[in-house]
């Protein structure tokens, strides 16, 4: 197996809804904020080699929205995901499955392309299988009116219509192994329901795709959870139950939206658990 963090490209987001209840003179200190109080965001995705399967997972918000949406999200930098896809040696059209840890746009809606002779959303990796749960494409597809604004249904039915849509089996064990992908899943429902984290063993060393269960480094302390979250004291359980796994195991969790640290691990201290190191992809694995 060989795995490459994949840049869907940098945007911002309002900090204080990134931080629920934590007032700013507290998480300014991770993550400082702009004049509009916008702190910066990534969307790193994760690319899986295998014999036979070339697997994303996740895919950032892509760029068939309008001029007026991406205002909102004032992006940065020069990451695109075909870009950091084809620059790592494959085509677009060797990606066998893509595995989306939820359909929030920020995760889904790289996936799919708006054709430019037709003007209709097409999925943008034609040879590919789209993985989600039932639960949660049932969530998504008839959302509640607060998740409304993330759940677009342009990033959601052209892959339901293309046929390339599948669901992963949710009765499987948390924290199992799949059957169908050479990983782990962990489901977290604070966030979202039954949003999926994939666990992968590699190098010796256990790696967790964080997704919005941890999305930067400065949301470790149990109360720092975004406002975004469905079931905030669900989060607080799950996160709890995560970290110590993840401190006594020394798990590297490989942060999806930490523009500045890709991948950290933590510790038990005698404040909570926190955080022990952050690496770059490169000098751990490539080093
Ligand atoms: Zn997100």
């Amino acid at each position: 197996m060989k795995i490459y963090p994949v840049e869907a490209g940098n945007f911002k987001l309002d900090g204080g809804a990134m931080f629920g209840v934590v007032p700013k003179s507290l998480w300014q200190k991770t993550n400082p904020a702009d004049a509009d109080n916008l702190i910066d965001i990534a969307a790193r995705c994760l690319l899986v080699e295998t014999s036979g399967k070339l697997i994303l997972v996740d895919t950032g918000m892509g760029n068939k929205q309008s001029d007026k949406f991406f205002s909102y999200y004032k992006r940065w930098g020069n990451h695109t995901l075909e870009k950091s896809i084809t620059s790592l040696g494959f085509g677009l059209n060797d990606i066998t499955d893509v595995f989306l840890t939820h359909l929030h746009f920020d995760h889904v809606g790289g996936a799919t392309i708006s054709n430019k002779s037709t003007s209709l959303i097409e999925p943008l990796f034609n040879q590919a299988i789209y993985w989600t749960n039932k639960l949660h494409w049932e969530w998504a597809t008839r959302p509640n009116a607060r998740e409304k604004a993330s759940f677009l249904s342009e990033n959601l039915l052209p892959l339901q219509q293309s046929g390339q849509l599948d669901f992963l089996d949710i009765a499987a064990k948390n924290y199992s192994m799949d059957t169908q992908l050479p990983f782990s899943i962990c489901f977290i429902d604070g966030h979202t329901e039954k949003q999926m984290l994939p666990i992968l063993q590699y190098q010796n060393k256990t790696i967790v795709f964080m997704g919005d269960l941890l999305p930067t480094a400065g949301h470790i302390p149990l109360p720092y959870i975004m406002g975004y979250d469905t079931r905030p004291l669900l989060t607080l359980n799950e996160k709890a139950e995560f970290l110590t796994k993840a401190a006594d195991n020394n798990w590297y969790l490989f942060l999806e939206h930490d523009a500045h640290n890709e991948i950290i691990t933590v510790e038990h201290t005698e404040k909570g658990v926190r955080l022990k190191n952050t690496y770059t992809f490169n000098e751990l694995f490539n080093a």
